[in-house]
């Protein structure tokens, strides 16, 4: 039997809540996801690594002003924008990982050469920059970053003390950070993450996603997981590692493991959002515990899907 292939997507959990989503809005975030979803599938096709199948289709979304990730993160406390991301290779466990970046458009880029050009895994703030400055990034100023969406969301609460989830279902906000994972034509796996983070976040906040082992994880003894949704409490879950853990050491399967952690464990500590992930045999699975979840997959082994609210 050949290798099954599969790439799953998503564009954060949450979503604009049923009743303010708009026919318009609605096919505009599935146009988003599509390109994404195509451009990750089309390069696994012709044989690409699963590195650069995730790393192509979240670089899609990031350039895209309808996600918290890149162009269009959300606003911190400074009315800056300060992003995180992570990459990892699951046949060889290499991650690389940034966070508290300015200025980069792409930051999926940025901590994939981490991953590959220097000797580290993690780097963040004024070091990273650096790190982007030997490499000859250009640095966009914030107008390249801005989005009159997130600018009135974090009006709404600029001075305060609170800091807002991009997908708090209290708000009209929509929601947004990225992520990808695949299993290419060789079984190895591989898994993106890039966010804008929290709206009004201040003192450093970093969120879950470019955390190995929290919001973004790939190891080919048992799958490659993205998250998305409250960071705090996916910290605390450590979620996608506990996945991962649930196969290896429980011998659940993809399904059931990722069941247990977002529908179970994460609900019993208050925390929400969604994830997904693939394993080795290409099997897909893209559970959420909020009211929606941007998302997108497609695989050798059956059909492409393209959804944004509970099936
Ligand atoms: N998990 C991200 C964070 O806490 C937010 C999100 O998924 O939208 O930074």
């Amino acid at each position: 039997m050949t290798q099954a292939f599969s790439l799953a997507i998503h564009g954060g959990a949450g979503t604009l809540v049923k009743g303010q989503m708009t026919a318009e809005k609605e096919s505009a975030y599935k146009k988003a996801l599509e390109l994404a979803l195509d451009s990750g599938y089309t390069l696994l096709k012709e044989g690409a690594t699963a590195v650069d199948a995730v790393e192509k289709a979240v670089s899609i979304l990031e350039d895209s002003p309808l996600f918290n990730a890149g162009k269009g993160s959300v606003f911190t406390a400074e009315g800056s924008h300060e992003m995180d991301a992570a990459i990892m290779n699951g046949k060889t466990l290499d991650a690389g990982a940034v966070s508290l970046i300015q200025g980069i458009k792409n930051p999926i880029a940025l901590a994939r050469d981490v991953m590959e050009k220097s000797d580290h895994i993690f780097l963040a703030g004024e070091g990273a920059m650096k790190f982007a400055e030997s490499l000859h990034y250009s640095v966009e100023d914030a107008s390249y970053f801005y989005d009159e969406f997130r600018y009135r969301q974090w009006q709404e609460i600029k001075g305060t003390d609170s800091f807002q989830l991009d997908h708090s279902s209290k708000k009209d906000s929509k929601f947004g950070t990225v992520g990808a994972v695949a299993c290419d034509q060789h079984g190895n796996l591989a898994a993106a993450t890039s966010t804008g983070g929290m709206t009004n976040k201040r003192f450093g906040r970093v969120g879950d996603s470019p955390m190995i082992g929290v919001g973004n994880y790939a190891n080919n003894k048992t799958c490659a997981v993205s998250c998305t949704g409250s960071g705090e409490f996916f910290i605390k879950a450590v979620v996608a590692y506990d996945v991962s853990c649930l196969m290896e050491y429980k011998g659940l399967s993809l399904i059931e493991a990722t069941s247990e952690v977002i529908h179970k464990r994460l609900l019993d500590i208050g925390g929400d959002g969604g994830l997904i992930a693939v394993d080795t045999d290409g099997n897909i699975a893209m559970p959420f515990n909020t009211e929606g979840m941007y998302r997108g997959s497609n695989s050798s082994l059956g059909k492409k899907i393209i959804s944004i609210y509970g099936d």
